[in-house]
């Protein structure tokens, strides 16, 4: 059993979706569940006309409307034809129910997380029975599936929290008279319900998710994720030309990756994989024989000093300062309190005797947040940061590596706000202005993994080093650095 994903990408146009079908039927002698993101772009217009409903502007939310109906049914024309009665009914009947809920978004005026769920998961239910017709039309035995009957998540709309085990029990009852029956399961992405069958989305980016938890409830022999490129690569080939596929990955570096703004996974994808051991390819739709990524827990030692560079735009450093209670117990704990109770996470934090910085993802309800902190201190706020962070299994112990990095950034003239590496860590991560990330990811690029001795940067195992070195087991800098 395999569970394939296509990202929106991978579903652009009638090519497309054709190339998409062709993969699919090749691994016909495998039992396959088919997971599709929304054509690409789709998402991002049904945010756009929720926003220009509820700000008032129907007319043109209404004008983006017809616009998506028409493309929509362009490609059920293109690839199944005249055969698309009842395809064509749902596509229609799909986008009725749109236009209505928009108007009664602009009579609202407000438009709520679980109004936006709604509009936002219309994407994948429209892309699914399409794909599900195409591939039908094609001679595959595909069943379209309401991914909202069987993902069952909490009610944090546009990021809701998957429940694996009522999920894996609805998997199995919806699942297996389709098995059964030799048919392939064709079911949207990002989209769920709560346990009463409220609509629900899994955050943006979300139908890697999807795949990974399906994968995981049906103890599937691995989870393909088809998308753009050829797989993990060395850093985002759309920031740096130079970046390189990687072969293979550790579960823990790819998460890392992942988490720290690799877009190629939702940075949750690979929980649910990893909970049952189960291996995760990336692969190019574009190019379907080309080998990919293969994430699995273990994974060779890399050739280069790292494995990737990822980078995590539109951050905020939050710092706290505090001499009054130098030394006192509690400061710290008063902070991450405050975080959590406002479900924002600190992605890279540093420490001095009076103050703490945190590096946070920009949010629209960061006042609220501020006016907490405030009470425990000075409060210092800078936008437009980001985190660039280097991965690799193999930095613990090894000599040097820090001073590298920092001599690249500082030789681009890239100042830089905040550094954090853990002694256990698989990473190396930093605060720089927004705008310096292509440069920054770029220099690092070249020096880690193009230059011709990337393998050689003075990063010698502790145990070869003849005279003793210092190694680097934890960094923590505040304030301007380079
Ligand atoms: P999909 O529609 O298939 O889900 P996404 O746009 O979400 O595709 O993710 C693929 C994109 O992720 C690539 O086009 C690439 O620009 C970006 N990306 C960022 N970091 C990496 C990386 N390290 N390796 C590969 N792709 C990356
Ligand atoms: N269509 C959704 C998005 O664009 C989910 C996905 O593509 O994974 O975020
Ligand atoms: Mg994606």
């Amino acid at each position: 059993m395999i569970v394939m994903k296509f990202g929106g990408t991978s579903l652009e146009d009638e090519i497309a979706i054709e190339r998409a079908t062709q993969i699919v039927s090749e691994r016909s002698c495998e039992q396959s569940v088919v997971v599709v993101s929304a054509l690409a772009g789709v998402t991002d217009a049904l945010a756009e006309m929720s926003g220009l409903a509820s700000a008032g502007r129907l007319q043109d939310a209404l004008g983006i409307a017809r616009t998506l109906r028409r493309r929509h049914l362009r490609v059920l024309e293109a690839l199944v034809g005249r055969d698309a009665e009842a395809t064509l009914a749902a596509v229609n009947s799909q986008f009725d129910s749109l236009e209505e809920t928009l108007r009664a978004i602009q009579v609202l005026g407000e438009l709520t997380p679980r109004t936006a769920d709604f509009v936002l998961g219309a994407g994948e239910l429209l892309s699914s029975r399409i794909v599900a017709a195409v591939f039908e039309a094609q001679g595959i035995a595909a069943a379209w599936l309401d991914s909202r009957k069987c993902i069952v998540t909490d009610a944090s709309h546009t990021n809701a929290l998957p429940d694996c085990d009522a999920t894996a029990k609805r998997l199995a009852a919806q699942l297996s008279p389709l098995l059964l029956a030799g048919q392939v399961p064709v079911m949207g992405g990002f989209i769920a319900a709560t346990i009463d069958g409220i609509p629900t989305t899994l955050g943006r980016g979300g139908s890697d998710l999807s795949a990974s938890i399906i994968g995981a409830a049906l103890n599937a022999e691995r989870i393909e994720i088809w998308t753009d490129v050829e797989g993990i690569m060395t850093t985002d080939p759309r920031m740096c030309q130079q970046a390189m596929p990687i072969d293979v990955i550790s579960f823990d570096e790819a998460a890392e990756l992942a988490y720290f703004g690799a877009k190629v996974l939702h940075p949750a994808t690979l929980t649910p994989a990893i909970r049952k051991n189960i291996p995760v390819h990336v692969l190019n739709s574009r190019n379907p024989k080309a080998d990919g990524t293969c994430i699995r827990i273990d994974a060779p030692r890399s050739r280069t000093t790292f494995r990737a560079i990822a980078a995590k735009r539109g951050m905020t450093v939050v710092s706290v300062r505090s001499p009054r209670m130098l030394g006192a117990n509690g400061f710290l704990r008063g902070i991450f309190e405050t975080l959590e109770r406002h479900g924002s996470p600190a992605d890279l934090v540093s420490t001095s005797e009076v103050s703490v910085s945190i590096a946070l993802q920009a949010s629209r309800d960061l006042d609220l947040l501020l006016r907490e902190l405030k009470k425990l201190g000075e409060v210092e706020v800078e936008e437009h940061k980001a985190i660039v962070c280097l991965v690799g299994k193999d930095i613990c112990g090894r000599v040097g590596i820090a001073a590298s990095i920092f001599a690249t950034i500082a030789a681009a003239g890239i100042n830089v706000h905040m550094i954090s590496q853990g002694a256990s860590e698989i990473n190396v991560g930093f605060v720089i202005e927004d705008n310096d990330v292509p440069e920054a990811v770029r220099q690092l690029h070249r020096v880690f993994f193009e230059a011709a001795s990337s393998t050689h940067v003075d990063v010698r195992p502790l145990a070869s080093v003849a005279r003793p070195h210092w190694c680097v087991d934890m960094i923590s800098v505040q304030g301007e650095v380079a």
